[in-house]
């Protein structure tokens, strides 16, 4: 039982209590280490969290009113709000900005308020600034541009071309947006007759040769005799989703025996045997595949003017607003479609 209790002057005591001195040495600077650590990772989060907030209402009003920041910087902060799509916090600053500007200098800052309401999808707001800018200053084609596209999204085609006169008088180059919001308003027109509709997108094309896109989709989509009726082969590339996307009992054999690009792109779908290869690439593989994979196109849509790629089909470009400068790009990719009839068929 004695072995169990030592006397202090035993030198095996003072070894445990030498061993104890170290445990609780390390044990108390693993656990300050672990604090420390833990505050500072709680500091740094602090500081990095007013950056990620905007100050508020009352405190830009403060601040803004203050001018300790100029005017300049404010714009600046607000430009870099609008361009990472944090739309309300740029609308505070403008009309912040706005309050404290005199009235004759405003008009930049009421301009740049109005492309972000219409930006943010405020469109009455949007329309409100650019009509008072115009109030004051009449001749401001960029207004007047932006005011054109507020009401052809509000789809108030005949206010838009209203906007389309005082642009002509400007010396702007109206004629594709003349023709656009025509084309837009008779494709809306619900008391139009889709005979009547189509008759008139024709000779629209006819006179004029663009939007070829946008009325053809609406052709191939109603009526696709007559589609394929006008369609020139120049065009074919540019309507190729259209086309690869068609059902087979609404082919026009005539038409496309006479054409390359279309026995190339029918053979590829596996439609027809009509060429046994082509020069576009993804066309030839598929053909040489001859269906043996499930392999199939898939579409992304390029604005000419502003290189952006987007995945859906566009007429007017929802980043640089221009008409028409769609391009379609193509690549092989999986035929889900395929994939899935074929495991429902396994099912069955
Ligand atoms: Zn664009």
């Amino acid at each position: 039982m004695d072995m169990f209790f030592l006397d202090y002057r035993d030198p095996l005591f003072s070894i445990i209590i030498f061993f104890a001195i170290i445990f609780a040495i390390t044990f108390f600077s693993y656990w300050w280490g672990r604090y420390k650590r833990k505050e500072d990772y709680k500091h740094l989060n602090r500081f990095l969290r007013q950056f990620r907030t905007v100050p508020s209402k009352d405190e830009l009003k403060f601040l803004v009113s203050k001018g300790e920041m100029s005017q300049k910087s404010w714009l600046l902060l607000a430009s870099s709000y609008y361009k990472n799509g944090e739309y309300e916090k740029a609308i505070e600053i403008y009309n912040e900005i706005l309050k404290v500007t005199e009235k004759q200098n405003s008009k930049e800052t009421m301009f740049l308020l109005g492309k972000t309401y219409f930006k943010a999808g405020f469109l009455e707001r949007s329309k409100q600034i650019f009509l008072e800018i115009l109030k004051h200053y009449p001749r401001t084609p960029q207004a007047l541009h932006y005011l054109l596209l507020v009401y052809e999204y509000m789809r108030d085609y005949k206010s838009a071309a209203e906007v389309l006169e005082p642009l002509d008088e400007l010396q702007e180059d109206v004629a594709l947006d003349s023709l656009y919001l025509g084309v837009l308003q008779l494709l809306n027109d619900t008391s139009v007759p889709e005979s009547k509709k189509t008759e008139q997108l024709i000779k629209l094309y006819e006179q004029n040769h663009q939007l070829t896109y946008t009325i053809f989709e609406y052709l191939f989509r109603v009526d696709k005799a007559l589609a394929w009726k006008h369609l020139e082969n120049s065009k074919a590339e540019l309507l190729l989703d259209i086309l690869w996307n068609l059902d087979r009992k609404d082919l026009n054999l005539d038409i496309i025996s006479k054409n390359g690009y279309l026995r190339e792109l029918y053979s590829a779908k596996g439609y027809l045997d009509l060429a046994a290869s082509s020069s576009v690439f993804e066309f030839d593989i598929l053909i040489k595949l001859e269906g043996k994979a499930n392999a199939t196109l898939s579409f992304e849509y390029v604005c000419e003017s502003c290189k952006g790629v987007y995945p859906f089909a566009f007429s007017r470009c929802k980043v640089c607003h221009a008409i028409d400068t769609q391009r379609i790009e193509w690549s092989l990719s999986r035929d889900y479609i395929k994939d899935f009839s074929e495991e429902n068929n396994s099912f069955q």
